[in-house]
C-alpha cells in the first residue's frame, strides 16, 4: 500500500476558475499560466485543465516544447524569454511565442536567421524593475525588433508589481498603466498587462485597463493574488493535500514532542502523528497553530515539521485514530490559511509540492 500522502487535483475547478478569469476580462483573451509544473499541478494537468484558454504561458523553453508534443496547438509563450540564441531555432520549429526584455535578446534575434517567423511579447519595465525596457528607451526597442524580418507580431506587454492592493503606497497599478501608456504611445500591437491581481481589479479599472491578452495564474489555481479570500473571488481550490494519521500518543504535562522538543504538554492530551513532512512540501517553518484537518475537525499543528512527519494536536478530535482522514490544505482548508501561518504565499506551497507526493485526480469533494 502507498503512503497516504496524496495530492488530489480537482480539474473541474481549474476550469471553473479559468471561467472566472474570463468573466473579469470578459473582452481579453487569456493566457493561462502553467509555468513551475502548472504551479505544481503538472504540466499535462494544466493542459487539461486549462483546455478551453486561448493559450499557455510558461517559463521553461523545455516544457513549451512538451506542450506542443502532448498536442497544444494553441500559441504558448515564453514569459521570461529565451536565454540563448540557440534557443531561437526551437521557437520558430515550435511557433512558440518569446517575452523580449533586452537588448542582448534583440542582438541575438538580429544575427539569427529566422526561417519562420516568430511573435514576440516586448517588455516594458513600468516599475517593478526586474525586467524590460524603460518607457523611454521603449519605442526605439520596439522599432528595432520591427526591422527583424523573421519577427511577426509583437505584443506590448508589461507586469504589475503591486496588482493585488490598488492603493499601494509606494507604486500603484494605475502609475504601472501610466507609465505603460507613455512608452507605448503610437505603437500598434495588442495589450497584456494583467496577472491574477490586475485581473480581479479589472472592473473598477476598466477605464485605465486596457488588455488584449490577461495572463493570469494563482486565480486557476484557486490561490488568491492577496487582499481578499480566494472563496470571496469566487475561485475554487484545485489541489487538496491529504493524509493520515500513523500513529498516536499520549502526553502528560511536562512531556515534549518531536525534534527540539519545541512543543511542551502544560495539560495531558493526545497527539497524532501525519504521514507529511517537509520532504513533501510541507513547509518546516510552519509554527504551532497552523491549520490542519483531521477527521474533518480543524485542530493545529504542534512540535516541528520533521523530514516525513508532523504531529497535529487531537484535543477536540476524539474520534481521531490510526487511519484518520486529514486534510493539511486544499478542499476544507484554504491553501492561503496555511500559508500566511507559514509565513509565506499559497503560491509557494503548491509549487513545493514534492516529487514523491502522490497524485491523482478527483473532483472537489472526492479527495483522499
Ligand atoms: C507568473 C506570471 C504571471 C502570473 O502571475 P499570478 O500572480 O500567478 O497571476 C503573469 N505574468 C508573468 C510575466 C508571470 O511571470
Amino acid at each position: 500500500m502507498p503512503r497516504p500522502l496524496c495530492a488530489t487535483i480537482h480539474l473541474d475547478s481549474m476550469q471553473h476558475n479559468l471561467a472566472r478569469a474570463r468573466a473579469c476580462a470578459p473582452d481579453a483573451k487569456v493566457w493561462a499560466v502553467v509555468k513551475a509544473n502548472a504551479y505544481g499541478h503538472g504540466l499535462e494537468r494544466g493542459m487539461r485543465g486549462f483546455a478551453a484558454a486561448d493559450g499557455l504561458a510558461l517559463i521553461e523553453l523545455e516544457n513549451a516544447v512538451r506542450l506542443r508534443q502532448l498536442g497544444w496547438t494553441k500559441p504558448i509563450l515564453l514569459l521570461e524569454g529565451f536565454f540563448d540564441a540557440t534557443d531561437i531555432a526551437l521557437l520558430a520549429e515550435h511557433d512558440i511565442n518569446s517575452a523580449v526584455h533586452s537588448i542582448e535578446q534583440i542582438k541575438m534575434l538580429e544575427y539569427t536567421q529566422l526561417y519562420r517567423p516568430i511573435d514576440v511579447h516586448l517588455k516594458m519595465n513600468t516599475g517593478m524593475n526586474r525586467l524590460g525596457f524603460t518607457p523611454a528607451d521603449y519605442p526605439a526597442a520596439y522599432a528595432r525588433l520591427r526591422a527583424i524580418p523573421g519577427i511577426r507580431n509583437i505584443t506590448l506587454m508589461t507586469h504589475f508589481a503591486n496588482a493585488d492592493e490598488l492603493e499601494h503606497p509606494r507604486l500603484t497599478i494605475i502609475e504601472q498603466v501610466r507609465r505603460f501608456r507613455e512608452g507605448a504611445d503610437g505603437l500598434p500591437g495588442q495589450r497584456s498587462l494583467s496577472n491574477s491581481g490586475g485581473v480581479l481589479h479589472q472592473a473598477e479599472l476598466s477605464r485605465e485597463l486596457h488588455n488584449d491578452w490577461i495572463r493570469p495564474g494563482i486565480m486557476l489555481y484557486g490561490g488568491s493574488p492577496g487582499g481578499k479570500s480566494a472563496e470571496d473571488i469566487g475561485l475554487l481550490p484545485t489541489m487538496t493535500l491529504t493524509s493520515e494519521v500513523i500513529g498516536i500518543q499520549h502526553l502528560v504535562p511536562g512531556d515534549t514532542v518531536g525534534y527540539g522538543s519545541r512543543f511542551v504538554a502544560e495539560v495531558p492530551m493526545t497527539v497524532g502523528v501525519v504521514a507529511c513532512g517537509y520532504a513533501d512540501g510541507y513547509p518546516r517553518h510552519a509554527p504551532h497553530g497552523t491549520p490542519i484537518v483531521v477527521d474533518g475537525v480543524r485542530t493545529r499543528l504542534i512540535g516541528r515539521v520533521s523530514m516525513d512527519m508532523m504531529t497535529v494536536d487531537l484535543t477536540g478530535v476524539p474520534n481521531a485514530r490510526v487511519g484518520s482522514k486529514v486534510t493539511l490544505w486544499g478542499d476544507g482548508l484554504p491553501i492561503d490559511e496555511v500559508a500566511a501561518s507559514a509565513g509565506t504565499i499559497g503560491y509557494e506551497l503548491m509549487c513545493a509540492l514534492a516529487q514523491r507526493v502522490r497524485v491523482n485526480e478527483g473532483r472537489l469533494g472526492t479527495h483522499g
